[in-house]
């Protein structure tokens, strides 16, 4: 062929092949919008919405292909989308799920984009957006409408760390026809089996621990139910829901490693958090391990692990000034949002302007525990800790 084309049309067009029979670990980063088809009769028989074959990069490759399904491993589900965040994941399920003249419960400590999300959709969307109290349990019954669609869990909430009981919520919700999503990125994946407690939808942001890095954006729903799933993958493809197969590979590169640092981030954390509570200092430690924490004792049941991030109350003789100052303080906890990287961090919350109901005067403080070693980042909080 190149003998007879011009250069520029040689430039683009090859009859090269790489041999194959090549093996490797590494799932191979197919970058890709368009997809050829063998012939006219190949195209239209293929339908986007099977993962049988291949149609438009928007629908997958063997790329996002591999990771959908070792992500709906992880989780014990079936099916998987990616969305391009966390939080796209999020829109993703509610434009799936809601329409105008439907309602959705979600959780008064829901992740905040959520909520400010649910709040477009009530302003904009024509759909009612309520909050509950995160520890209502079988007590949302009493919330659930004729046109109730969705219930959102988040366990446990990720500033105020309240644990749900997500049997007793989904054991309401299914008795009324209402589908239950969780925001299951706190546990990874691995410390809680959201469909074994009867979810129907789960959520991750892969941003987190499957990623590892803190270099990548992406996020994922996940589901069992075949016919869940289709109308989940009408949304995806009707939004456009792309992933880069470059992001597609780093959380595919993050994943063997998921349980090994989620583990150590585990053990880092309970060990900072113990230590944290003997300090006068601290007034409670929101460690879902901890008594302090409501719904501790749900999660000794639901859970078999607990990850990096916590959050503490200060003592209420500590002014915003002074616990500002502490986190200022701090060498290695550097100051970010985000967590499920090798590097600790620390945020404040305003959560009394967050929460209605919130009654403690103290400062909120919230920890990413990293793979730094814990005793370097207990001395790190100690110094900082003496400033206040
Ligand atoms: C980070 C996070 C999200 C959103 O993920 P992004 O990829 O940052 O959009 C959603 N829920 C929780 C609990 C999170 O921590």
């Amino acid at each position: 062929m190149t003998d007879k084309k011009a250069l520029q049309t040689a430039l683009i067009h090859s009859d090269y092949k790489a041999p194959s029979g090549f093996a490797a670990f590494p799932t191979a980063i197919h970058h890709a919008s368009t997809v050829l088809f063998k012939n006219v009769a190949a195209m239209r028989a293929r339908d986007w919405k099977e993962k049988t074959a291949y149609t438009y990069g928007l629908h997958g490759t063997p790329t996002t292909f591999t990771l959908e399904a070792r992500l709906a491993a992880i989780e014990g589900g079936k099916y998987c989308l990616l969305a391009p965040s966390g939080l796209a994941a999020i829109a993703m399920l509610d434009f799936a799920l809601l329409k105008s003249g439907d309602d959705v419960l979600l959780p008064d400590n829901v992740y905040n984009p959520n909520r400010d999300l649910g709040n477009w959709l009530a302003q904009d969307f024509g759909i009612t957006a309520r909050y509950y109290d995160p520890m209502i349990g079988a007590g949302i019954a009493q919330l659930i409408r004729p046109d109730t669609q969705l219930v959102w869990t988040e366990a446990p909430g990720s500033v105020s760390m309240e644990v749900p009981d997500i049997p007793a919520i989904c054991k309401a919700a299914h008795a009324r026809g209402v589908l239950v999503a969780i925001d299951n990125t706190w546990s990874g994946g691995i410390a809680l089996r959201a469909f074994e407690l009867g979810v129907d939808v789960v959520m991750q942001a892969l941003t987190k621990y499957q990623s590892g890095g803190s270099d990548v954006l992406m996020g994922a729903l996940i589901t069992r139910d075949k016919a869940l799933h289709h109308r989940l993958e009408l949304a995806h493809m009707r939004l456009g829901m792309g992933v880069s197969a470059d992001d597609t590979y780093l959380v595919l590169r993050g994943l063997p490693t998921l349980k090994l640092r989620f583990d150590a981030h585990d053990a880092a954390a309970r060990k900072i958090a113990a230590w944290l509570k003997t300090r006068p200092e601290i007034a409670r430690v929101l460690h879902p391990a901890l008594p302090d924490c409501p719904g501790h004792e749900t999660w000794k049941r639901d859970f078999s692990g607990a990850g990096g991030l916590f959050s503490v109350v200060f003592d209420a003789r500590y002014s915003e000034t002074q616990t500002d100052r502490f986190v200022d303080s701090l060498n290695l906890f550097k100051i970010g949002y985000s967590w499920g990287g090798s590097n600790s961090l620390c945020v404040p919350y305003r959560i009394q302007a967050m929460r209605k109901d919130w009654t403690d005067p103290g400062q909120l403080v919230r920890f990413n525990i990293g793979l730094e070693d814990p005793a370097d980042l207990m001395a790190d909080i100690e110094q900082a800790l003496s400033t206040l």
